[in-house]
């Protein structure tokens, strides 16, 4: 053999390949692969990924190597690749072998993607035997996460178990060269799951195609149906159609935030909404995430009456209410696109739970959590092992942003980081108390949940230990390290007290954004960091919130904050920004009789505890100097959701002015009090561009004392388009470069992912 040297010389290889390579149709890929290229040997799962023997010519296996990397199927990506050449053994056939059996698993755990065109094809061809039939799917598309009860990814350790396939699909399954070769939630009519519909008392009205068409009929007449989805329930309605709009309004007891919409199209949603190149390709990724997009014309529509949904061409004014953005997707799950072909209505597609809740994953659940607010229930029998809300973008900077990281895009590893691979050990992060999520840290990749919810009633609570339990039980870990937030009563952080073995690692809230934001940006090495948010709790107990963090190789330094002002009643004035309006005018030293909304006895009620200093906890959270001025600019009163007068603060904003407010910087305190003056008497609209401007060239002045190049932006405030495009613009003018945030949210969504760097930069000294 030691002759054969020449280019035609027969050599064999074994090659490993890690990354999203299982459960993606990597296997008959590289196997049709090396039977077009007359190569022998086989291919299999393994622990780590995928591994290959192939055997034949040097130069073809060298061509063999390189379309493995450059002809990948969707979905499927590379992140390690080691080749090695063994003794060729004369096999003179390529095939699919049995996986190898090994306790470790380390593939990651895909996400959830929306059906793919070709099965979109099969489902409307009538001569199909998959015809309208709401649960194909094939290797490039389908539930992953959602359906997985352990790992390796195997039909057996999904909750497709329990439907055993036909012979056809039996058939298919096998055979490597089929579409749904090994695709674990394969079915068809014959074998698989079916879709119900059920009276608000768990009573079936209707199955199968039936339940489909009583359930476009209802959305038509205006009901309000709770539909399961991939990774829960919707509660959808239809969007042109107010009274139905205002009902589930009032139902949820949710009156002003804004709700999702589902629409059929690109097409349609361009006669609503303005839609970009990167926005048309975020919409029709397989992610399929909620994309916030510009509104079309002039809004909001006058509302129309009951029963005229048909005809109407306008939204519902109820479906976002004064907000020039829309939440807009494309059906994702086939079940939708059958839907919205009956319909050709726009549907609300909200979160199907109670306020701030988990949603819904199980039918019977659902009965009871929704009872009250659904009409009927349109649901299937395929189990929903955990829960995933649909994911939020908004492109923002240029690139797009998520917002609310969930469906499409969690658990996929966020983050290789060599640190940790190179630690032995496991590290879990319970995350923050709004917004939670938690992280997961094992065999060098960072594993963040999807989004869970804000940790205030027994169902969240119950979805953030359940988040726990899944990441640990997926990859088999007990985790030694824990790390939490700072706050001393959060509940995430007495769960991490409750799991540790081995350590905790308290880090705190706003370290935590910087460092989440530096690792979204690939960037480990010193900068600073600008934390704009609403709270978090600061290394000297107090509330901050508006800080100018110094990172240095491990830990950091507080550089700097906005001039602290007092929360009058504490968690009331994040309820209520006109609390804040009135202390942000005792600070400034303005007579404040100028607040809107205020009414006379609760103002001065409210101006006597700052006074006094009664209840008034000091903080510099930059969220609540929004809330403040949007209070005082008359924009918002009473913040019904998080973030409601932000919101309102960036969307007043006049188009066409770079004015700035003056403002003082001393000693790092960034003092927002001549702004406040100067704002006295100014337009609504230009005082709040004004207030945006002021604060983005504030920062560039603030990077310049601080002597760093790299800046960091992050934190809830920078969910702000206006903020973050007029920031990043000031900065990059000025030469700093600007980092923000993309694949992990700006908002405590993002803080579990800090907690675990925060530990891993503990663990190297
Ligand atoms: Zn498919
Ligand atoms: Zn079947």
């Amino acid at each position: 053999m030691k002759d054969q040297t020449g280019p035609g010389a027969l050599l064999r290889k074994r090659i490993r390949i890690a990354g999203a390579v299982q459960g993606v149709g990597f296997r008959p890929f590289v196997c049709k692969l090396a039977r077009e290229m007359d190569l022998a040997g086989w291919v299999r799962n393994g622990s780590q990924g995928v591994e290959i023997e192939v055997e034949g010519p040097g130069h073809v296996l060298v061509v063999f190597s390189r379309r493995l990397r450059e002809d990948l199927p969707p979905n499927a990506f590379i992140t390690e690749f080691k080749e090695s050449d063994i003794s060729p053994s004369g096999e003179t056939f390529f095939e699919i072998v049995s996986s190898a059996s090994d306790a470790k698993v380390s593939v990651p755990v895909l996400a959830d993607l929306a059906v793919c065109a070709d099965c979109l094809r099969e489902m409307n061809d009538s001569s199909d035997r998959r015809y309208r039939y709401p649960f194909i799917t094939c290797t490039h598309c389908g539930p992953r996460f959602t359906i997985m009860t352990g790992l390796p990814y195997d039909r057996p350790q999904t909750t497709m178990a329990d439907f055993p396939l036909c012979a056809q699909c039996a058939e298919e399954y096998e055979n490597p060269l089929d579409r749904r070769f090994h695709a674990q939630p394969v079915a068809c009519p014959e074998c698989g799951p079916q879709i119900a519909l059920w009276e608000a008392d768990g009573r079936e009205v209707a199955a199968r195609e039936e339940a489909l068409q009583a359930a476009c009929e209802a959305l038509t007449a205006g009901r309000i149906l709770a539909v399961k989805g991939i990774g829960g329930f919707h509660l959808m309605c239809n969007a042109r159609n107010e009274a139905a709009c205002g009902m589930l309004r009032e139902r949820k007891h949710r009156p002003s935030k804004p709700f999702a919409v589902m629409m059929d199209s690109i097409d349609q949603v361009k006669t609503y909404c303005e839609v970009s190149g990167m926005e048309g390709e975020l919409l029709t990724s397989p992610q399929a995430p909620i994309v916030l997009l510009r509104r079309r014309g002039p809004h909001p529509v006058p509302p129309l009456r009951a029963g005229e949904g048909m005809e109407a061409v306008t939204l519902a004014a109820s479906v976002a209410p004064g907000n020039p953005y829309l939440g807009v997707m494309l059906p994702c799950a086939p079940l939708h696109h059958l839907m919205m072909a009956e319909l050709r209505f726009p549907l609300v597609a909200t979160s199907g739970n109670r306020a701030s809740e988990p949603i819904c994953t199980d039918e019977r659940e659902a009965l009871e959590r929704l009872c009250g607010i659904a009409d009927l229930f349109l649901v299937h029998n395929r189990p929903i092992a955990h829960r995933c809300d649909d994911s939020i973008v908004r492109i923002m900077a240029g690139r797009p942003a998520v917002m609310r990281r969930a469906r499409g895009y969690a658990p996929l590893p966020v983050i290789q980081n060599r640190r940790i691979s190179e630690s032995p050990k496991a590290a879990l992060a319970t995350g923050a108390h709004l917004k939670n999520t938690v992280a997961l840290a094992v065999e060098g990749r960072i594993v963040l949940s999807p989004h869970i919810g804000d940790l205030d009633t027994p169902q969240a609570v119950a979805g953030h230990e359940a988040a726990i339990r899944t990441l640990c039980d997926l990859y088999r870990v007990e985790p030694e390290t824990v790390a939490h937030d700072l706050h001393p009563d959060y509940y995430s952080t007495r769960t991490a007290g409750r799991v540790e073995r081995g350590g905790l690692v308290p880090v705190q809230h706003h370290y935590a954004h910087a460092l989440a934001c530096m690792a979204d940006n690939g960037e480990s090495s010193e900068c600073l960091a600008v934390c704009f948010d609403g709270t978090g709790y600061g290394l000297d107990g107090t509330v901050w919130g508006g800080e100018f963090l110094a990172i240095g190789e491990s830990g950091f330094e507080r550089f700097g904050h906005l001039y602290p002002f007092r929360l009058p009643g504490g968690d009331a004035a994040a309820r209520e920004p006109w609390r804040v309006a009135l202390s942000l005018l005792h600070e400034a030293g303005i007579e404040g009789d100028a607040v809107p909304f205020a009414g006379t006895r609760e103002s001065s009620m409210v101006r006597q505890m700052i006074a006094r200093n009664l209840n008034s906890p000091a903080t510099t959270s930059a969220g609540r100097l929004f809330d403040g001025v949007a209070a005082l600019l008359g924009l918002c009163r009473v913040n019904t959701f998080e973030g409601e007068a932000a919101m309102a603060l960036e969307f007043a904003a006049a188009p066409d002015t770079d004015e700035v407010y003056p403002w003082a910087l001393e000693g790092g305190v960034l003092d927002w009090r001549p702004m406040l003056c100067a704002m006295q008497g100014d337009d609504g609209a230009r005082a709040a561009r004004k207030f945006h401007n002021t604060l983005a060239k504030a920062v560039v002045e603030v990077a310049k004392q601080s002597g760093f190049r790299k800046i960091c932006l992050t934190g809830g405030c920078f969910q702000n388009k206006l903020l973050l495009e007029r920031t990043v613009h000031s900065l990059v003018c000025a030469g700093f470069e600007p980092l923000w945030h993309w694949s992990l949210p700006p908002n405590d969504g993002g803080i579990a992912a800090g907690q675990i760097i925060a530990t891993m930069r503990n663990e190297g000294r």
